[in-house]
């Protein structure tokens, strides 16, 4: 058979998305190529996002298990923390997976090219100087994080330059309010650093139910983090080798060795010869694309963070593996369904949320919607001194109780979350999850005995 195209797909972006369409697409024979970048495989999730954040989460859940086992009746010294080692651990783990990748990539006769990739035309794409033409082109650059026109703002770092950290900072200041923010001024302060968090408003995260942004206002105060409400940042200065960071109404958050920009990504577009393909974006830059991940171009896609749908690993993932189902596997009409996302916020505690929040369902449905609410203490803060209430949060609608949310917040709910979001997708109502039997003692028998 003769081929008009070197390829049959082109990823740019070996991030979730670009890696897991072209290991699909390979997997049923298609000749596909995937250029990144990074001297890496991986993209944001593996090398500073997901991966990473979740390994230093795990030191901080262990600082605080050590803070409460002498309610368990151990008798614990703990002569120090070393940043250094687990962070040196956590970057061999990293280094695991982006060789496993570029090995399942091979298995799968992915062809893996590192350099800047740009597109010519429909079918073409440029990187380190050479052509090579595809069929089709997916486009999965990802995003960066956003940093804002402020003077002095080099002082700060993002989450990118937080993973880079070879010491702990002993007073941070993150400026932020969104997941990045949350998570790891959650984790500084667990590690003992001295935290705090700058938000332009009263409560953080404002998208998510307002029970969640509440009960984690109030743990993480708890936990220590300083709430610097209504501040908006205007400058940052250098002060005795410190960190000054003036906010617009004149006030200063003093004395910080680490400022951390957390204010959100944008999309990787800039430089990726959208316009010499013909490629549309939206006013922020982002790709617009129909259900079928196709952008204006009928021969070029998108996934992932530079579609600005749900900026999270498995959405890049799912959209990826069903494009490539579609076209390389015939599975008609096969593409992701964007409602009823599960997401956790690895906070401390952590959150997890599917669905609408009661804001949302009484928008949509009225006086339809019936919630149901618990909060109360787990079993294993009953015996700690350090107190953290677990709180959920059940949204449903109409005579059958269709269940439209589930908002949680406390220990474990992360893991709780899954099975949860699968009995959604599924239509549970109310009455399913009271004729389910509860798992004894756990919180997440909570969620099927609320009344
Ligand atoms: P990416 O993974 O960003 O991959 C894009 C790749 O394309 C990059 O490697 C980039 O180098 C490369 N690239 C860009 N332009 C070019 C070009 N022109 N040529 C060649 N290569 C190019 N999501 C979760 O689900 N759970 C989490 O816990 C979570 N935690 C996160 C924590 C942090 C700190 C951050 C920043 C993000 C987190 N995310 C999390 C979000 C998740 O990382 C992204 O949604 C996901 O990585 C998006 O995948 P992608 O394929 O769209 O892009
Ligand atoms: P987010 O979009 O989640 O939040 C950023 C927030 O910062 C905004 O909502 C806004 O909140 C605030 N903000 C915006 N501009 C400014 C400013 N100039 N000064 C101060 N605050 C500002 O962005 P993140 O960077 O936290 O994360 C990006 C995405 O990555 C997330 O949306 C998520 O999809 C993904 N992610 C997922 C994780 C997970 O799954 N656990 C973890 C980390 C990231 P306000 O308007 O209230 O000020």
């Amino acid at each position: 058979m003769t081929h008009s195209f070197d390829y049959d797909l082109i990823a740019i972006g070996g991030g979730s998305g670009g890696i897991a369409t072209c290991n699909r697409a390979g997997l049923y024979g298609a000749r596909t190529m995937v250029i990144e970048s990074d001297p890496v495989l991986g993209g944001t999730c593996v090398n500073r996002g997901c991966v990473p954040k979740k390994a230093m989460w795990y030191g901080a859940s262990m600082a605080h298990a050590l803070r409460d086992a002498p309610a368990y009746g151990f008798d614990v010294t703990v002569n120090g923390f070393s940043w250094e080692a687990l962070v040196e651990k956590r970057e061999k783990y990293i280094s695991n997976i982006n060789n496993a990748y570029a090995s399942y990539l091979g298995k799968n006769n992915v062809q893996i090219v590192h350099g800047y990739a740009r597109l010519l035309d429909a079918n073409t794409v440029e990187v380190n100087g050479e052509k090579h033409s595809a069929e089709r082109i997916i486009l999965a650059p990802g995003g960066y994080a956003r940093v804002p026109e402020l003077p002095g703002k080099e002082l700060a770092i993002t989450s990118d330059g937080f993973f880079e950290l070879k010491q702990q900072p002993k007073k941070v200041l993150v400026l932020g309010a969104g997941y990045i923010a949350v998570e790891l001024a959650g984790m500084l302060q667990a590690m003992g650093s001295d935290v705090t968090l700058g938000i332009r408003h009263e409560n953080f995260l404002r998208d998510f139910d307002l029970m969640l942004q509440e009960k984690l206002m109030e743990e993480m105060q708890s936990d220590g983090v300083t709430m610097a409400k209504k501040f908006s940042a205007a400058r940052l200065d250098k002060v005795n080798g410190l960190i000054d960071v003036t906010g617009e109404s004149g006030e200063v958050l003093a004395g910080f060795d680490s400022v951390i920009l957390a204010i959100g990504r944008s999309p990787a577009t800039d430089n990726l010869g959208l316009d010499k393909a013909g490629v549309t974006t939206d006013a922020r830059g982002y790709i617009p694309v129909d259900k079928f991940q196709q952008t204006n171009v009928p021969s070029i896609f998108a996934i992932g963070d530079v579609t600005g749908q749900a900026e999270l690993t498995p959405v890049a993932i799912a959209a990826g593996r069903r494009l490539a189902d579609r076209i390389y596997d015939g599975q008609e009409g096969r593409h992701l369904n964007y409602d009823l996302i599960p997401t956790a916020v690895f906070s401390h505690p952590p959150m997890g949320t599917v669905g609408l929040t009661e804001v949302q369902a009484r928008e949509a449905h009225g006086d339809a919607v019936k919630i149901y609410e618990a909060s109360f203490t787990a079993m294993y803060n009953a015996f700690t001194e350090h107190k953290s209430k677990t709180s959920l949060k059940l949204i449903c609608v109409g005579d059958e109780e269709k269940v439209v949310g589930i908002h949680m917040i406390g220990l474990a709910v992360d893991e709780m979350l899954q099975g949860f979001a699968v009995a959604m997708r599924m239509g549970a109502c109310k009455r399913d999850l009271d004729d389910t039997i509860a798992v004894h003692p756990t919180s997440s028998e909570e969620l099927v005995t609320l009344r």
